[in-house]
Parts: structure tokens; sequence; C-alpha cells
């Protein structure tokens, strides 16, 4: 499956990117899909819950924001949305569209962490002194 090893090779480039946040726990991978990519989101979603478990990286969310194509006609000089991807022609004069400018992105666009638990609930950084843990059993 296709969507298998994009995952496989998305889950490594984010435990890259994590793994200089040590206790960070990953909470959303986002990432950026062109309309010419092709890969199915629910395959996808699939298939990143099954890479992840067991990993540090189970239980992320992984958010996939689908990019339009986009082409640049030379003969209007302007950028231009394509409806699909079944007519590559632009939109305006109807000339064809040689040079696209987007969708075919595969990119992570952002990784969100959360910060470990343990440095949250320690607002000061003051760490529990060994006499009050033994002043209190
Ligand atoms: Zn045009």
């Amino acid at each position: 499956m296709h969507e298998l090893s994009i995952a496989a090779s998305i889950v490594d480039a984010v435990a890259e990117t994590a793994a200089a946040y040590p206790g960070a726990r990953v909470k959303e991978v986002r990432l950026r899909v062109g309309a010419l990519a092709s890969v199915v989101e629910d395959s996808l979603q699939f298939c990143w819950e099954i890479t992840t478990e067991g990993t540090d990286l189970a239980g992320s969310k992984l958010a996939v924001r689908k990019l339009p194509v986009v082409m640049h006609c030379a003969a209007c000089g302007v950028d231009s949305e394509l409806e699909g991807v079944q007519s590559f022609r632009c939109p305006r004069c109807g000339g064809p569209a040689a040079d696209l400018r987007q969708g075919r992105e595969l990119e992570i666009e952002a990784i969100e962490l959360e910060e470990a638990e343990e440095a949250a609930s320690e607002p000061g950084g003051r760490p529990v002194s060994e006499r009050a843990a033994c002043a209190r059993s």
C-alpha cells in the first residue's frame, strides 16, 4: 500500500524532529497534500494509526490539508486554481496548463508538541526537597 510507506516516512521525520524536545509528546502532525499527490486520505489516516501504534507517536492526530492544483498561465500572466485534476487548462483563456505551481506537495507543515506534564506542573521549576518528602511520611 502506497499510503503505508508515506505514513512510515512521516513518522520517521516527525520522530527525528520530536527527538530535539525530550519529554514532549506529539499531539498533532499537519500535512500539506496536493491534489496530484495521489494520496487517499482515509487510507493514510488508517496507515497512520497502524504505523504509530506502540510508538511515541501513538494517539497523535494527523491533520491533512488538501491543496488544489494551481497553474500559471503565461498568456494571462496569472496563477489560477484548477477545479479538478481532469482538465489541465487555464480557466481564463483555455490555454494548456504547462506550468503547474502547486498540487504535487506532500510535506509536513507543522508538528504540534505537548510539553511534558512534569515540566508543566512545576511552573517555578522548584524541586521538591527530600526533607519535605520525608516529613510527609
Ligand atoms: Zn490563460
